[in-house]
């Protein structure tokens, strides 16, 4: 651990940062300025999930690196061809608009519902209903999706035509959707809101009043998608199929990327001219996108993360029993997976990183792991074990 006086960097202070800095990583583990190793069950916020440095990723890159770097989207390249041609083929869609980030990818989508609401239903169709406790992002329009008033907080006025329902409250949505509705915006699985699966039934219920209301239904698989839940996308353990889904995080692996994908008769209502972004889909990150869906989509390797994420799980459900007093409740689907405590425990994710290992705590008591996808069995034991301690430790 390395104390960094805060009156002596230069970065902006918008971030909470633990006491520690990281020079390398392989696999799961990452080592810091002092070379002491530590076991990663964050990875990046959903981002590594090959682990670090994968070496197809690390080949990938720089190979077009060598080759070409940049050029501008008036033109075309052939990574960004390819991966749109692999996103399509491995997922419901037909079109990919390219972009640098979760939010941007929410931005596009959230853009292209507005323009397709008006020219479809008119000037009015232009809300967007979310749900309370989502998360989107941090620029202005995706924050104002997000459905926690918390991280809204002194950057009022937000945009204008959002609205939230209750997670799994079919009554409410149906209340909500109606002759304004642009989309229906939702995670398949809520991430930073706790790690909670919309059901079935709620699922269905969206895609049958976004049919009958004329308003897309739309995915943010940013955190959940790309093999995160055991299939290349968490919409394919459920029933329903979205219109629009957008991704970024693990799509490159630590590549900044996203990526809006879409039917091609939602799409069309972007055409040339109505969106952009200088950097979205530049060579190097399509070519670190299309190593990583090739060793996702190498037979075996997502029916492992489904295997692991229910031993993890059945790991957790263990402690949570030894430990009723202290934990609440385990939820997850493959390998995102958290530990509701019964009350906050605001440093917990610090007790845990002062053994060696990396977990994320949200508001204080849920505990999220999200460990690469390449994760090895007593890496997870491992996890169990310190986890177990720390929770033994808390009084109830
Ligand atoms: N959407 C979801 C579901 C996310 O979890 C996040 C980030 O945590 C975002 C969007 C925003 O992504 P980014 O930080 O890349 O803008």
């Amino acid at each position: 651990m390395v104390m960094i006086d805060p009156a002596n960097i230069h970065v902006a202070n918008t971030y909470a940062r633990f006491p520690v800095t990281f020079v390398q990583g392989k696999g799961a583990s990452l080592y810091d300025s002092n070379g002491r190793e530590y076991l990663d069950f964050v990875s990046g916020i959903a981002v590594c999930s090959l682990g670090h440095c994968h070496p197809a990723v690390t080949e990938a890159v720089k190979r077009q690196v060598d080759t070409l770097m940049h050029v501008s989207n008036l033109y075309w390249t052939d990574p960004q061809l390819k991966l749109a041609d692999l996103l399509c083929r491995h997922s419901f869609g037909d079109r990919v608009f390219f972009c640098n980030s979760g939010a941007e990818s929410v931005e596009s989508a959230i853009k292209l519902a507005r323009r397709r609401g008006r020219m479809v239903k008119g000037p009015d169709a232009y809300e967007i209903v979310c749900l309370e406790g989502s998360f989107h992002g941090r620029t202005l329009t995706a924050l104002s999706a997000t459905g926690q008033p918390v991280y809204q907080h002194g950057f009022e006025p937000l945009t204008a035509g959002f609205t939230h329902v209750p997670v799994n409250d079919i009554r409410s949505l149906e209340l909500a959707v109606g002759r304004r509705t642009a989309a229906v915006l939702m995670e398949p699985v809520l991430g930073e809101g706790g790690v909670r699966p919309l059901s079935d039934e709620f699922l269905t219920a969206a895609r049958s009043l976004c049919d009958r209301h004329r308003a897309l239904l739309m995915f943010d698989e940013v955190q959940v998608g790309m093999g995160r839940t055991g299939t290349l996308f968490a919409y394919e353990q459920t029933p329903v199929e979205p219109d629009v889904m957008c991704l970024a995080k693990a799509l490159a692996n630590g590549f900044p990327m996203g990526a809006m994908v879409a039917r091609a008769e939602a799409m069309e209502y972007l055409p040339p001219g109505t969106h952009a972004s200088t950097f979205g889909g530049n060579p190097p990150a399509c070519a670190a996108a299309m190593a990583v869906i090739n060793v996702m989509t190498q037979p075996g390797f997502l029916q492992r993360v489904k295997e692991l994420g229910e031993y993890f799980h059945a790991g957790l459900v263990k402690i949570a029993s030894a430990h009723n007093a202290v934990v609440k409740e385990c939820r997850g689907r493959g390998l995102i997976q958290a530990v509701e405590l019964r009350k906050p425990v605001p440093d917990f994710a610090m007790r845990l990183l002062e053994d060696g290992y990396l977990v994320l705590l949200g508001h204080g008591r849920i505990v999220r792991f999200l460990p690469p996808l390449v994760v090895e069995r007593d890496q997870i034991d491992r996890m169990l074990k310190a986890l177990e301690e720390r929770v033994a430790d808390i009084s109830a």
